[in-house]
């Protein structure tokens, strides 16, 4: 059989509208072979509905393109070019490690980036050896499947394969690279490159670029940089909510890893969050909490500041008039963020219409679980059941007045109990994935390449807000510790 005929047979379709793009955005790529590429992990359900043949896949020649062995048949192999704050401090940055294989377009029509990280050096690269280790590279597969799982916009995992070389952190680790799917990878980080380094008009090119790919609906506005503008802050604001409520940390939420199109992007030392606490932070190296729990929020809108601040050349052609406009958007952001949150609490609490002091209700229970250092995830998905057990918070004196207030509130809406169970119960998830299930997995999978634990989480995880006998072991809490639980970017 022909190497051409058999990657058609994996299904390829591609489209990739980076590439015509102007030349500065990105830089053409060629394959980085490595030694001996190892199928680990193929994410069955997402290959099938991007319209790509499992079996083929599977095959030699599909692996070697998940490896970067080999380019698909209609893939322009390229790196991205892109800047951003990190920390808070600016700086020129760019897929270091990355390679975008091209734009796969789906049977029914949708555009995903298809992209390989760990896949070697680039123009980007800096000092760095463009690789990734097995570890972080199974992690990001794990957290983002999960995400899916509880309904937040995020990139998706397609496939991890070993390389069957060792690259050097601290220690020797196995490597690794991602396949990794969204609905694209432009980020503030690429329009803050635009300004920086491009002129005005590719400024535009890559605005009007991202309208066609991500706001179609916004491009015969009579202001249509100022509706794309709008919008992103609109899926910011809905997304940061999301994550809130599950109690999600992302960790570093620098402007390079905040996407246009409002998915969640970047997994490294991100994680969930066990005992409810807004200043939670896992990141070694967050040590101000910039990027703590509480805080994300507050960040949110600094990145959206800075997007704004990129598009003002194209918002009106007076200055003073264009950073009018900027302002009156980014302050919408916050009322946009707290009214999704408000919603998404009132949900997780069964309420369907509004009282004015709902926010105080949820004010006292976060409160008292702050104080009592209750499970964020288990004291609400205890609440979804008809008496939460009469243990830990919920033997609380101060609990048993809230959950009378809470109990008259749901009565004064006057909804069938089973709808508001049923809203509490797709509301509140039973499992997350927690750090030490996460780290088992991990465990098992790099020191003794046992998958069959990964298998297992991945499983309870795609299914969240269901209700099975083999979720119980997944909400038992880590045995209390000391040593605060780490996470690490870029490893
Ligand atoms: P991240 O922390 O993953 O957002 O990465 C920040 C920047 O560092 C990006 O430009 C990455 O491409 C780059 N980077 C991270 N790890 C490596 C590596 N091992 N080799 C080259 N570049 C890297
Ligand atoms: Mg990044």
């Amino acid at each position: 059989m022909t190497e051409k005929k058999k990657a058609n047979e994996i299904g390829w379709n591609f489209d990739n509208s980076y590439t015509r793009l102007p030349d500065i955005f990105f830089r053409t790529v060629d394959p980085n072979p490595v030694q001996a590429p190892k199928l680990i992990i193929l994410n069955d359900r997402l290959a099938a509905s991007l319209g790509l043949n499992i079996k083929e896949l599977e095959s030699e020649e599909g692996v070697s393109v998940l490896a970067g062995n080999r380019k698909p048949e209609g893939g322009t192999p390229l790196a991205q070019a892109y800047a951003g704050h990190q920390f808070g401090h600016f700086t020129m940055l760019g897929d270091g490690r990355a390679m975008l294989l091209g734009e796969l377009i789906t049977p029914k029509g949708e555009r995903f980036d298809l992209q390989l990280k760990g896949s070697g050096r680039t123009p980007y690269s800096r000092g760095g050896d463009g690789r990734a280790a097995l570890g972080p590279m199974l992690r990001e597969y794990i957290i983002s499947e999960a995400m899916h799982g509880l309904g937040i916009p995020t990139t998706r995992s397609l496939a991890v394969v070993t390389t069957g070389e060792t690259i050097m952190r601290e220690t020797p680790l196995p490597g690794a690279i991602l396949t990794r799917i969204a609905a694209s990878h432009i980020r503030v980080g690429t329009f803050q490159y635009a300004v920086k380094w491009g002129s005005v008009e590719e400024l535009r090119t890559l605005a009007d670029h991202t309208i066609q790919r991500h706001y179609p609906e916004v491009e015969g506005d009579k202001n249509r940089y100022l509706s794309l503008l709008k919008e992103v802050i609109k899926r910011q604001a809905a997304l940061i909510a999301k994550w809130q409520l599950v109690g999600f940390i992302h960790g570093v939420m620098n402007t390079d890893n905040m996407t246009i199109s409002g998915e969640t992007i970047d997994y490294g030392p991100c994680a969930f969050m066990d005992q409810y606490d807004p200043a939670t932070v896992f990141s070694s190296i967050d040590r101000e909490g910039r990027y703590a729990y509480g805080n994300q929020p507050y960040i949110g809108g600094w990145n959206l500041a800075r997007f704004a601040e990129t598009l003002l050349p194209l918002l009106h052609d007076e200055q003073d008039q264009a950073v009018k406009l900027a302002q009156d958007a980014i302050s919408d952001y916050m009322k946009l963020y707290h009214a999704n949150w408000l919603e998404g609490m009132r949900a997780k609490l069964g309420i369907f219409d509004k009282e004015t002091d709902d926010e105080v209700l949820i004010a006292d229970l976060l409160t008292l679980m702050e104080k009592q250092r209750a499970d964020y995830t288990n004291t609400f998905r205890a609440l979804s059941f008809v008496k939460p057990e009469g243990t830990g918070i919920f033997a609380h004196p101060e609990f048993a007045n809230w959950h009378e207030r809470w109990l008259s509130r749901l009565e004064r809406q006057n909804k069938p109990k089973d709808a508001v169970q049923e809203l509490m119960q797709s509301s509140n998830p039973a499992v997350i994935p927690r750090n030490h299930r996460v780290e088992e997995a991990l465990e098992a999978a790099v020191e003794k390449g046992d998958y069959s634990v990964l298998e297992r989480l991945l499983n309870v995880l795609s299914t969240p807000y269901a209700n099975t006998p083999d979720q119980a072991e997944f909400c038992i809490l880590p045995t209390p510790t000391t040593v605060p639980y780490r996470t690490y970017c870029g490893t």
